[in-house]
């Protein structure tokens, strides 16, 4: 079994370079001893303007079966023969990532010690891989690869004869990926998406797969549409190691949003076989309910504050009926995602017309923020320290003054329900309070009597009989322009959070 990584390049920057990135020099073949058979890698081509290595797993059939290890989850564990005809071989699997990540190691973390630009940098890459099992076939393959920015994502179905068509296709593909990658980021996915699509690992599933799976997923995962079905695989459908693999990411999703660690979230594993089948992930719910409510209202400019790496943004975009979307944050790393992700330098005229992303802090008013229809702050009063958060009310609610204000944050009293959270313990390390639904209807209720809008709530996520859902959304639509100056004036506090808010 084997696959080929192939660069091209120029004088200035050789696609030579390819040995430095995997750590393995091009003029040599080398070998290295696996847990499972014999790796082998070497360079077909070696240039300046083409470069391509290929790793070549041996595996020792019989070593498997001694290992205990073979059968994966297809094989007749009652035949003998099975056990040693089989095509483990052949085909790219679970194997092959393992092997994978042993001789490339530093590779896969992005190390690269002599040429670190380079290996921060993405580069043009094909990766070939010409027998891969694939349990659902090249659609799926199309599914996984597909979101993760290869420009092209090939799966051929493999015939089971070539001289006999009549029997139809095997269950391999040939596949070719085709893009501009950091080759970190293309050896992690396929780290995690070769054991995946053959679905059938050959060995335990411990608890610290999950660690493994979300540090190999680490920047794609999180928001991979096909989330669940990539982590229920790769941990062997035990669900409740997927589960606790799917909140963590979804904590993992907010960190990556505003630049912090995750909280450890380390809890005994419980074997509990629990098989009901889990919705969307939240923050696909939180979105599907926001869209929803900004289509109620008829807005069709909106502003997305505190926009993070610009998934809503993104899904405003796919819709037509949004011409103007503004996306801000204060966290310039968050733009500069937000900016890869929509792919804004690449995008369209008419397009990049409809979308911006600026900087800015929502504790101060600012001027370009008047005149739009909708704001959106998802997931981003709880970032505020309290105090602050009158400064953020007066500059949007106050200041902007939008038609419809929408506003999700976390309740807290699901918290309970989080299976992985410690008691006590908010959701993301970055929270300065999460409140009880109460205290969120409290607050919001002020806010609408201040500045004169009226405010209605909506459950997002599964709603639980008794502590709620775990989002809560408050849609504020405004009553009347001209209430504005009289509710300013009757805000109790409003003098200093007013001059703090205008300082800007
Ligand atoms: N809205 C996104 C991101 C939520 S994370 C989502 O729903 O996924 C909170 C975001 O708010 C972070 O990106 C953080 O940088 C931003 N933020 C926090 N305080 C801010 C402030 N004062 N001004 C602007 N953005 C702020």
């Amino acid at each position: 079994m084997f696959l080929t990584i192939s660069t091209t390049g120029n004088q200035e920057r050789p696609a030579t370079d390819l040995g430095f990135l995997l750590h393995k020099h091009p003029d040599k073949a080398q070998t290295f001893s696996t847990s499972h058979g014999t790796a082998h890698v070497l360079y077909p081509e070696a240039s300046v303007e083409r470069c391509t290595a290929a790793l070549l797993l041996e595996v020792d059939p019989v070593a498997l079966v001694r290992r205990g290890k073979g059968k994966g989850r297809g094989g007749s564990p009652d035949s003998a023969l099975a056990q040693y005809v089989n095509d483990r071989p052949y085909a790219a699997s679970s194997l092959l990532a393992v092997a994978l990540s042993a001789v490339f190691k530093s590779a896969l973390q992005g190390v690269c010690n002599a040429r670190p630009e380079r290996a921060a940098a993405p580069l043009p890459l094909r990766i070939e891989v010409p027998a891969l099992p694939a349990r659902g076939g090249a659609e799926l393959v199309t599914k996984l690869f597909a979101p993760l920015g290869w420009t092209t994502v090939r799966a051929e179905p493999v015939p089971l004869d070539e001289q006999f068509p009549e029997w139809g296709d095997s269950r391999y593909v040939q596949l070719v990926l085709e893009g501009e990658l950091r080759l970190s980021d293309a050896l992690r996915q396929l780290y995690v998406l070769l054991p995946v699509l053959d679905d059938a690992k050959h060995y335990w599933v411990a608890p610290d797969e999950v660690d493994k799976l979300l540090r190999a997923g680490e920047g794609w995962l999180a928001e991979h549409p096909e989330q669940k079905l990539i982590t229920s695989r790769y941990l062997s459908r035990r669900w409740s190691l997927t589960r606790q693999a799917m909140e963590r990411l979804e904590l993992v999703r907010l960190a990556e949003a505003d630049d912090l660690e995750v909280e450890e979230i380390d809890n005994a594993v419980d074997e509990t076989t629990d098989t009901d089948e889990r919705p969307l992930p939240l923050a696909a719910q939180r979105r599907d309910a926001i869209l929803r409510a900004l289509g109620a209202a008829g807005a069709s400019r909106v502003l997305d504050l505190g926009c993070g790496q610009g998934q809503l943004v993104q899904a405003l975009l796919k819709d037509v009926k949004f011409t103007e979307i503004v996306g801000v944050d204060v966290s310039m790393r968050a733009l500069t995602i937000a900016s890869r992700r929509l792919k804004l330098d690449r995008m369209g005229e008419r397009q990049a017309e409809r979308v911006k992303l600026m900087q800015g802090s929502l504790t101060y008013t600012d001027k370009r923020l008047t005149g739009y229809d909708a704001a959106v702050l998802s997931e981003v009063i709880e970032h505020l320290d309290l105090p602050r958060l009158p400064a953020l009310e007066y500059a949007v609610f106050g200041s902007a003054r939008p038609r419809t204000v929408l506003v999700t944050t976390p309740n807290v009293e699901y918290n309970v329900r989080w299976e992985t959270l410690p008691a006590g313990h908010v959701r993301h390390g970055d929270h300065r309070f999460e409140w009880t639904r109460e205290e969120f209807h409290g607050w919001a209720e002020q806010v609408a009597e201040r500045h004169g809008y009226g405010v209605e709530f909506v459950a997002v996520g599964p709603e639980d009989p008794e502590v709620g859902p775990p989002t809560q959304m408050a849609v504020f639509t405004m009553i009347a322009q001209d209430k504005q100056g009289k509710q300013d004036k009757q805000a109790g506090h409003a003098g200093q959070d007013k001059k703090e808010a205008k300082a800007a």
